[in-house]
């Protein structure tokens, strides 16, 4: 049989049964559609938990905030910059930084 893909997520569709009937269900976000090509109302009753659609993580080039900062490398003062809690969570988080210009990345010392 002929791979179907999601025609929502692009995910790859499965084979199941579903109330003796062959059904091709998306593995992502559970779309489903019937084996013979025909598409199938969604439906709602679901059985089990879906298993969590993942929401979109966001992009990690969105905008960040800028702020003044100095960087050691090319001495532009306007970084974009980022807090991260570290490993030790009884440490402070780290505020990291990224030059504007360069696009050298630093972490903040105390
Ligand atoms: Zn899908
Ligand atoms: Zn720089």
């Amino acid at each position: 049989m002929a791979l179907r893909f999601c025609p929502k997520c692009r995910s790859i569709m499965r084979p199941v049964k579903v109330q003796n009937r062959n059904v091709l269900r998306c593995v992502k976000c559970g779309y489903e559609e019937e084996a013979n090509g025909a598409s199938l109302t969604v439906k709602t009753t679901v059985e089990r938990a879906p298993t969590a659609t993942p929401i979109a993580i966001a992009d990690s080039t969105q905008q960040l905030p800028k702020t003044r900062a100095i960087c050691p490398k090319c001495g532009n003062e306007e970084a974009y910059y980022w807090i991260q809690q570290t490993r030790a969570a009884d440490e402070p988080p780290t505020r990291f930084y990224k030059c504007t210009r360069c696009g050298f990345t630093w972490r903040e010392y105390e």
